[in-house]
């Protein structure tokens, strides 16, 4: 992307709390029944955030995890190239203002600021200083069209915004649409556009944002493997029903993404007010995926580490690449909307093949002689996300902070869709986790 003490098992030895309105339960083998003060779902950005604001402050707190690690979509793996690839975020946006990146340097972690270095192709040659003259010009045409829709509170499609097209417009839409609001230009607003802060300075991480993630969140107690399926929220506080046990609480922290609320996983009992229903509605996942191409050890095509390249196309069928981070045997392409989500029904191999294809168009045949091996990330048929992050459709501003407004005083949402200015990021997940805890502790006055 490129632009944005508590313990914990006791209570999974069952808790006949009785069952809650409509919702099938499983039955469960009775034990201690712990009751927390909140329970927080999801050990992502966000819940790890809510978890160490109200850990601070000493109030009881669980936290449930739907898969076998933390992190959500900040993913660090080793295993596929030798070095660190994040499968999700990797940019530090707003990086003066990013509460990661204090936790960065206090754990010794290496970062970059990312200059914004780009090594431009058309065909297989390098751009003439003339065709990025009008790169640039097709950069501030679409910017500018973007902005005065925004200032004048449209809330329309980006692309109905955009009055002039030129050949290089459509290489500007890309970074701004699919590859960086996951989505194509008909499907977000302007308003939304609008509403976010920019996103410089972008630090990165060679240790990888998702493996500081995991080292924040591996101090805190964490139910692993345990997916909410049910809040009844139809008593003074909440129950939250898990294939390991229900356990209730006076208030639910919800920080899944809104992917995850449109499919129902979580049953909601009674149903959520038809507000609530709305803005998640009116929040689809956008996509964003990475097809990572590995290549034999110093390959470097003449491209300096850390530049994008990017390529004159007039398809959103596109990816555009980050050279060689911290001068890994990787390039890391981006692409997203729809021709993203077209790719994660191809399959990982289908990806993979067209990333390389793309980069031989430029590079020549030595892409493919020096290739080694090529990943192609999978958050659009992971069932505990459903796509990379939230935008607002078109004709719905508001849908973010709809969703902020807390349910009947005990069920709020937190996580990147509900950031604010900070939407979409990771640094915003975080600030939303932390706010909205200090939000619950003050409702329930303590
Ligand atoms: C490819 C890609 C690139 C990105 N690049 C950047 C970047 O460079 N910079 C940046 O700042 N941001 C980037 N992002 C966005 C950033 O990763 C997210 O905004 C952020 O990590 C979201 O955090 P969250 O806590 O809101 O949600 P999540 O990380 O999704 O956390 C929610 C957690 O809830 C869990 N869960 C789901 N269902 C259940 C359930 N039923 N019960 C219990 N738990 C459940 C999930 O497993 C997950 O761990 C990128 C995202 C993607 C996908």
């Amino acid at each position: 992307m490129r632009r944005r003490p508590v313990r914990r098992r006791d209570f999974l030895a069952g808790l006949g709390a009785g069952l809650g309105a409509g919702l099938a339960f499983p039955k469960l083998a009775l034990g201690t029944t712990r009751t927390p003060d909140v329970v927080i779902v999801g050990a992502g950005a966000a819940g790890i955030f809510a978890a160490r604001a109200l850990a601070r402050r000493g109030i009881g707190f669980v936290l449930l995890e739907a898969k076998s690690r933390i992190g959500g979509r900040a993913f660090t793996e080793s295993e596929s190239f030798g070095t660190p690839f994040d499968h999700g975020c990797s940019f530090l946006h707003q990086a003066d203002r990013n509460p990661w990146r204090p936790l960065a340097v206090e754990a010794g972690y290496s970062l970059l600021r990312h200059g914004a270095g780009e090594t431009v192709f058309v065909g297989d040659r390098r751009a003439t200083d003339a065709e990025l003259e009008g790169y640039g010009a097709a950069w501030q045409r679409t910017n500018q069209a973007l902005r005065r829709a925004g200032a004048a509170r449209l809330d329309i499609p980006a692309a109905e915004a955009i009055e002039t097209r030129t050949g290089w417009s459509q290489v500007c839409e890309n970074w701004i649409g699919p590859m960086s609001f996951a989505a194509d230009f008909e499907d977000f607003s302007t308003a939304d556009w609008w509403a976010g802060e920019a996103t410089e300075p972008n630090d990165m991480i060679a240790e990888g944002f998702g493996a500081l993630v995991a080292e924040v969140g591996a101090s805190l107690p964490v139910d692993l493997e345990t997916p909410v399926s049910a809040i009844d929220w139809s008593g003074p506080g909440v129950k939250v029903g898990t294939p390991r046990g229900i356990l209730e609480a006076r208030a639910a922290i919800v920080t899944v993404s809104t992917g995850v609320l449109q499919a129902d996983a979580i049953r909601f009992a009674p149903s959520l007010p038809p507000a609530t229903r709305d803005a998640i509605g009116h929040l689809p996942m956008g996509l964003l995926g990475k097809i990572a191409l590995g290549f034999a050890p110093g390959t470097r095509f003449d491209i300096p580490a850390n530049d994008w390249v990017t390529y004159l196309t007039r398809s959103r069928e596109a990816v555009f690449f980050l050279a060689w981070p911290f001068e890994a045997d990787v390039m890391v392409g981006f692409c997203g909307g729809r021709f993203g989500w077209d790719l994660t029904r191809a399959g990982e191999a289908a990806a993979v093949d067209f990333g390389l294809g793309e980069l031989t168009k430029l590079i020549g045949a030595d892409a493919r002689k020096r290739f080694v091996r090529g990943r192609f990330t999978q958050w659009g048929r992971d069932p505990h996300m459903r796509g990379a992050y939230a935008h607002e459709a078109p004709g719905h501003h508001g849908a973010r902070t709809a969703l902020m407004t807390p349910v009947g005083d005990r069920i709020w949402f937190a996580g990147e869709a509900v950031a604010g200015g900070y939407a979409m990021t990771c640094g915003g997940a975080a600030m939303s986790g932390r706010t909205v805890a200090d939000r619950v502790a003050a409702t329930l006055g303590l």
